[in-house]
């Protein structure tokens, strides 16, 4: 049997979570399973060589029954309007698992950013923004940054509405803005933060390898882009030890820690982590494969599959990344007792801090770091809590049900409920 694309996985696992609720009106899933809104554009851009080239772009809307569309820009040469519909929906999950008023959207520019200057970066960020024109805005649809995006490119974003739609507060058209430009203090490492927070509370409730906290759990953490790397950070800060590293090119591994300091400043002189004084190379599959408590993949989607599955040993498995993992892995970790925090609940914290940031633009007001890390501490632990509530009733009614054993049917079900409630509650247009 071919493995479906992660497209279709998604889907199926929608579909799976359906399954489990019984007050679901079948015809919702169609809608569901579609964006309601998705715009290609194609724009041509001049190269710092004089040469003209074309980019495609994308946005995607796929709910805003809870609020304005919310999600991500990113930046990579194998982006696809299927892909991006596939990650708009999880951004609807996503907002709604974490309580936060908004929809599901994303969108991105199908470019290699390591091939490009900043001036063509700025020129393809700027052109794209103007493209889309009013689909995006304060109260409809508000982008972030995602892979290969950061905090210049969100300012660019801004810049670029704003001398479209002059006079007037635009600053929460875009979250993940530089602080100056009215970011949210602590946005930068929301979601890797957030991903240590859900880790806590999942191991203080359920505990792990006999432990309540995560002081002295060892930590492997597949990427080291900004997600990963303030995971380890704050791991760390919370007493867990980071044995083992890695980016595109390879990984370290060292069972006494990793110095993330040293970690960063080798990746920045030699450009990869591999070689890194005090520590051991392995390829990204090796590292998947480390025994430790906890495996967190902050790479990108599809890495544990049904073929390197069984030779995950980690106790653990917490997803930083958007679809790391697929639905044959789901299960084979399940089978082997390994619970899995899906994404849609693990790396929220990025989202929910970007709610922050658009609460803050709109009263223009700014919040000091420790407000915005304590409320977000608070509501990964709230949404950790719901999320096993709900999977204590699941596994209750379906015993022997594999799919109702899974932390992310849990997830998902608590997040399509709230998305078909309140569509039902507004009720079907005309
Ligand atoms: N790109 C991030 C995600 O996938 C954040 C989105 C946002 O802050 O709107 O969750």
């Amino acid at each position: 049997m071919t493995t479906p694309s992660p497209q279709k996985q998604g889907l199926l696992r929608v579909l799976d979570a359906t399954r489990y609720l019984p007050q679901f009106k079948k015809g919702l899933l169609a809608h569901l399973a579609n964006p309601r809104r998705a715009i290609t554009v194609c724009f041509p851009v001049e190269m710092d060589d004089g040469s003209v080239r074309s980019f495609f772009g994308y946005r995607v809307l796929h709910n805003n029954v809870l609020g304005p569309g919310k999600g991500g820009l990113r930046f990579h040469p194998d982006l696809s309007l299927e892909e991006v519909s596939s990650l708009a929906a999880l951004m609807t999950w996503k907002c709604a698992l974490i309580e936060v008023p908004f929809g599901g959207a994303k969108g991105g520019v199908v470019c290699d950013t390591k091939q490009l200057s900043a001036g063509e970066l700025r020129r393809i960020t700027r052109r794209f923004i103007s493209e889309l024109g009013d689909n995006i805005g304060p109260h409809t649809d508000i982008p972030a940054p995602d892979m290969y995006t950061n905090a210049q490119t969100m300012a660019l974003v801004y810049d670029t509405y704003d001398t479209m739609h002059p006079g007037r507060n635009n600053r929460p058209v875009v979250t993940g803005k530089p602080i100056d430009q009215g970011g949210s203090l602590g946005r930068r490492d929301a979601t890797g933060n957030g991903v240590a927070f859900a880790t806590e509370r999942f191991v203080r409730l359920q505990g792990l390898n006999g432990h309540k906290h995560l002081g002295g759990l060892r930590v492997v953490i597949q990427g080291f882009g900004n997600v990963g790397y303030a995971a380890a950070h704050a791991f760390q800060r919370l007493g867990a030890r980071i044995t083992a590293l890695s980016d595109s090119r390879g990984g370290i591994h060292c069972e006494e820690g990793i110095d993330l300091q040293a970690a960063l400043a080798h990746k920045r002189e030699n450009g990869h982590l591999s070689g890194l004084p005090g520590t051991t190379n392995l390829s990204n599959e090796d590292l998947l494969a480390l025994e430790c408590d906890i495996l967190v993949p902050a790479a990108s989607a599809s890495q544990v599959h049904a073929e390197n599955a069984p030779r995950v040993q980690a106790r653990l498995v917490v997803e930083a990344a958007n679809d790391p993992l697929t639905p044959q892995a789901d299960l084979l970790l399940q089978e082997r007792g390994i619970p899995v925090l899906p994404d849609i609940l693990a790396n929220a914290g990025g989202v929910c801090v970007s709610y922050f940031e658009w609460v803050q633009n709109i009263q223009n007001q700014s919040w000091s770091e420790q407000e915005v890390e304590q409320k977000l501490r608070h509501r990964m632990h709230h949404t950790v809590e719901a999320v096993l509530r709900r999977h204590q009733q699941l596994v209750k009614a379906h015993p022997d049900d594999p799919h109702a054993a899974l932390l992310r049917t849990a997830a998902l079900a608590l997040a399509i409920e709230r998305v078909t409630c309140a569509t039902l509650e507004r009720g079907i247009w005309p």
